[in-house]
Order: structure tokens, then C-alpha cells, then sequence
């Protein structure tokens, strides 16, 4: 079964933590939207929430017009 909640890891943008914390390029996806992230390792976090953000948009009941900032 797939667990709830899944961190994944894209590309580092800033330097490896020397201490315990957050990664900046980790981000918590839930099982609904982790399929979403296939294919965007090779992308910041940022960018590749962007990406994700208009996937899910444009699957959605009500997409809002793709000219629309996320
Ligand atoms: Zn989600």
C-alpha cells in the first residue's frame, strides 16, 4: 500500500546541511499528487512545484486559465 505521505527529493540548489533540518530541495507530497513528481528530479524545488501545481491544476474540475500565475 502506498505510504500517506512521501518526501522527495529534487535538485539541490544551496549546500548540503552541516546540521540537522529541512533540505530546501525536499518537499512532503501526499499519495494523491506524489505521481506528479515522477520526472522532475532533475529540477529545483521551486521549479518543480511550479510544474506540479499547474499538473494538478489542469486535471482539476475547474482548471483556472493556464495564463494565470499558480
Ligand atoms: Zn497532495
Amino acid at each position: 500500500m502506498t505510504p500517506p505521505f512521501r518526501l522527495v527529493h529534487f535538485r539541490p540548489t544551496a549546500p548540503r546541511l552541516d546540521h540537522e533540518g529541512h533540505s530546501e530541495n525536499a518537499v512532503w507530497f501526499c499519495r494523491d499528487h506524489v505521481r506528479h513528481t515522477e520526472g522532475k528530479a532533475h529540477m529545483s524545488a521551486v521549479l518543480a512545484v511550479v510544474h506540479i501545481r499547474a499538473a494538478v491544476r489542469r486535471a482539476g474540475p475547474n482548471p483556472w486559465p493556464l495564463t494565470s500565475i499558480p
